[in-house]
């Protein structure tokens, strides 16, 4: 009676191709934009009539590519600089049991093209490909508390981190129009300070790389300064 079977009722479409810094928490990172694509079951404009009211929505979802690597009662939360721990259930971690994640995002829009329903969303911090389990409309009156506390997690993390692109850089981002928001994106992810807490200490110069949409972007990090050195197709 205690075990239950879950199907996906739609899968996100991300640029975030890989966890490496995607930002921890939805809306940190407002450029993030997403496709949740409805499975064949879901696949009818009537699973989604009135939604359109609604301005954000709560998406639950698996956390699918780390799911099978189980959970601990504690973990180290990043922004305590991975040395304090926390129970599990104290925390937004990935590794927990279930490992059932939920974020509230902002709903731009609904499409039906082509015979596919489709959901536009902003501010994600979803890997592409991640399976959803349930949508619900986000409800101000209720969801919002403006008499919460957050102890740890009290405020928005803020970084003292500047971005800087190379010529190479910039010259990509121009020759491209599909996405015009690219540099504000990458500006943005970069802002979070993406990095694992132990490299936060370290010092010199450090080379990272992720891939954004189907964009290969190299970066260094030197104390708080960011340069993206080169973006090239993948
Ligand atoms: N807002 C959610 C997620 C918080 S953890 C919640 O509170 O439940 C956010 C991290 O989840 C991201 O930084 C990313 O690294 C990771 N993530 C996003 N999608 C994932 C997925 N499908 N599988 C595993 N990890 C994922």
């Amino acid at each position: 009676m205690n075990d239950y079977q879950i199907s996906a009722i739609g899968h996100i479409q991300s640029p975030y191709k890989q966890k490496f810094a995607i930002p921890r928490q939805p809306r940190l990172v407002p450029q993030a934009k997403a496709k949740l694509v409805f499975s064949a079951d879901f696949n009818r404009e009537e699973f989604v009539r009135g939604l359109d009211e609604f301005s954000h929505i709560w998406l639950l979802f698996r956390f699918h590519e780390t799911a099978d690597k189980g959970y601990s009662a504690m973990v180290r939360p990043p922004r305590l600089g991975g040395n304090a721990r926390k129970g599990v259930f104290a925390t937004r971690a990935t590794f927990r049991p279930n490992a059932i994640g939920m974020s509230a995002v902002k709903l731009e829009g609904i499409e039906y093209l082509n015979g596919q329903l489709s959901l536009l969303l902003s501010g994600i911090d979803l890997l592409d490909g991640t399976p959803i389990i349930d949508i619900k409309p986000y409800l101000p009156y209720s969801d919002a508390m403006s008499d919460a506390t957050a102890g740890f997690a009290d405020s928005r993390p803020e970084t003292q981190m500047t971005v800087e692109f190379s010529p190479q850089a910039l010259a990509f981002i121009a020759q491209q129009s599909h996405y015009p928001d690219l540099h504000a994106f990458i500006t943005n992810v970069l802002k979070q300070d993406p990095r694992p807490a132990y490299k936060k200490q370290q010092d010199g110069t450090q080379s990272y790389g992720m891939t954004l949409y189907d964009f290969n972007i190299n970066w260094q990090v030197n104390e708080s300064h960011n340069l993206v050195t080169s973006i090239e197709n993948t």
